[in-house]
């Protein structure tokens, strides 16, 4: 959409499979005969497995709000629908675009647009919870992100309800709030998550949960000869044990390797997932792994959390960029329970897959004021202020008073 990738740069070569012995098909499964072992395209192609791994992804979630199936009402998934949303931009020369919902995808798309045409485009971003990135970072973080955006000419409405989708001869022209405020739009985005692909698995009866497809920790479904992995498979949160939807690139490719290992004899545990996240709008990168705190207290768990400031290299080097990280605690257990970063450079970001390491290994307040992490001017900051465990650090003191 922002033109810097093309189409075909993103998506792996069929040719690539082919050589390595995968016989690709392109089509559509419609149905799964479960005593025969044949799965049917819209086709009639017929295919049979001996074993099966079922892979349908998931599809965005479209409210059930009037004006929803308006012309210029578009959401995201597919390259497809990233073409289509590019054609529709260019063809009718729009410029003013609502985007309901703050989560990464919708604001990804909001600021790569605003980021190519920063006087051409007139971007609203309007959500239902007090903050964007609601479901993935706190509030305290993503104030500076909320405050960023507006600086870059986003208008920010948070905590705004959009009650209807507003249209005249079949093509959209604003939203209406549930104030009663109409916001003028060409398109507006609707991308408010995603639900798992699970019509085929229930039409054979497999187990399905609230997320998607049930699955062992193995990835096999309720029916011995069908695993499933990725967005339309159900996962248990690492830390809290409660199924939530995982539906992210990390635990899609690791599932999808671990039901490869399992058809191959291997029996390694999926261990659950940490959603961990990262996204970079206009020069601002975000990540984040684990729980935030307001999903932590949701889950009943009492926590001590600490924000500290660093710098991407040593204060003397040029360049210096800041960066802010908060560490979240399980204030009973002393573990790290998440972690979430707000960076001007993209490799501080990459340091959460350190706290998501940390995490997994169960790893406490006092274990990490010893972490030691590797140092270089030109790339890390001074040592004394290693954020990590300066967080800890802090976590500690808040615990003594
Ligand atoms: C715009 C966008 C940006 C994203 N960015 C990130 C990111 O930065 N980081 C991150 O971690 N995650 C990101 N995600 C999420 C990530 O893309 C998904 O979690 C991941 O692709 C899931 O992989 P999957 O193989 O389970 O499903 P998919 O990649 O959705 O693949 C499922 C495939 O199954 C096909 N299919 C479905 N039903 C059938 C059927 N009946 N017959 C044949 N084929 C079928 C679908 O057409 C699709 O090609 C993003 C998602 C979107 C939409």
């Amino acid at each position: 959409m922002a033109g810097l990738v093309t189409g075909e740069s993103i998506v792996n070569p069929d040719q690539k499979l082919q050589g390595a012995g995968i016989k690709v098909i392109t089509g559509k499964a419609v149905s799964i005969d479960v005593n025969t072992k044949k799965v049917y395209l819209d086709d009639g192609t017929e295919i049979p497995y001996d074993k099966l791994i079922m892979g349908t992804g998931a599809s965005p979630i479209i409210p059930p709000m009037e004006g929803h199936d308006l012309k210029g009402v578009l959401t995201l998934r597919s390259l497809s629908d990233a073409e289509t949303i590019k054609h529709f931009l260019e063809d009718k020369k729009l410029k003013k675009l609502a985007f309901i919902g703050a989560g990464f995808i919708t604001l990804e798309v909001a600021a790569l647009l605003k980021a190519a045409k920063p006087d051409y485009y007139d971007i609203h971003v309007i959500e239902l919870l007090s903050h964007p990135l609601p479901m993935m970072m706190d509030k305290d973080l993503a104030v500076l992100l909320q405050e960023y955006l507006v600086e870059k000419g986003m208008e920010m409405n948070m905590g705004a309800k959009v009650e209807k989708i507003l249209g005249q001869d079949g093509t959209v022209t604003g939203v209406e709030l549930s104030t009663g405020e109409i916001i003028a739009a060409d398109m507006v985005f609707l991308n408010v998550g995603a639900r798992a692909n699970t019509e085929l698995a229930k039409d054979i009866g497999l187990e399905i949960g609230r997320f998607g497809i049930r699955v062992n920790k193995f990835l096999e479904t309720s029916n011995p000869d069908i695993l499933a992995a990725g967005d339309c498979v159900e996962k248990e949160d690492f830390i809290t044990k409660k199924p939530v939807p995982g539906q992210l690139r990390g635990p899609a490719v690791i599932q999808g390797r671990l039901a490869a290992k399992r058809l191959a004899g291997y029996k390694i545990e999926f261990p659950g997932v940490l959603n961990a996240w990262a996204c970079k709008l206009f020069d601002k990168v975000l990540s984040g792994t684990g729980l935030t705190e307001e999903q932590a207290l949701q889950a009943d768990i009492e926590t001590v959390s600490a924000v500290v400031d660093s710098r991407s290299k040593h204060g003397m080097i040029p360049g210096v960029k800041p960066w802010t990280i908060k560490l979240i605690f399980d204030k009973d257990s002393r573990k790290l329970i998440g972690g979430q970063i707000i960076s001007d450079a993209v490799s501080p970001a990459k340091e959460i897959d350190a706290v998501s390491a940390l995490i997994l290994g169960g790893k406490t307040i006092e274990d990490l004021t010893t972490f030691m992490t590797a140092g270089n001017p030109d790339s890390s900051s001074e040592p004394s202020m290693e954020p990590i465990t300066i967080a800890a650090e802090q976590a500690l003191q808040k615990l003594r008073t």
